[in-house]
């Protein structure tokens, strides 16, 4: 199950706004990399299957076809720390403002700058199922083009 990160796979549409996205946030310092971009309904369904038909929490509710990343229409960006991959969405915030000062702060600066900047164009994984006192939705990585589903080519 491949994981592809390539740019180019990107819907014309969609990949300006991602770049500027990369780009905006190389320049306040993030370790945010390309996880995701492009994702084969092969590989959506397999997700899919984790927590269902094969062993591992669930990790989507979402079916081959209908992820904007099937379409090219999201890209997920996910801080690399020394060299991994962390997968840290600040759901319990009490515990990661003590914790990880530095983790919750980024996230607070992320979903400012998404604010700001990128509101028209991009949703943003960290309103989804947002609810306060959290922090962040469930998929702060994810950022994904407004209306995708009408611009499916
Ligand atoms: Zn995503």
């Amino acid at each position: 199950m491949t994981v592809r990160r390539d740019l180019a796979l990107l819907d014309p549409d969609f990949r300006p706004h991602a770049e500027r996205l990369i780009a905006r946030f190389e320049l306040v310092g993030f370790p945010f990399h390309v996880f995701e971009t492009y994702r084969s309904n092969q590989r959506q369904a397999q997700l899919y299957a984790k927590g269902r038909s094969t062993p591992g929490p669930k990790v989507t509710r979402v079916i081959p076809g209908h992820s904007a990343h099937n379409h090219g229409m999201a890209i997920d960006l996910v801080p690399k720390v020394e060299g991994r991959w962390t997968w840290d969405n600040g759901l319990s915030k009490d515990r990661m403002k003590v914790e990880r000062p530095g983790v919750w702060e980024m996230w607070r600066e992320v979903a400012a700058i998404w604010r700001a900047d990128f509101f028209e164009e991009l949703a943003w994984g960290g309103q989804f199922g947002y609810r306060p006192p959290q922090l962040l939705g469930w998929d702060p990585w994810h950022f994904e083009l407004r209306g995708w589903r009408r611009r499916i080519r």
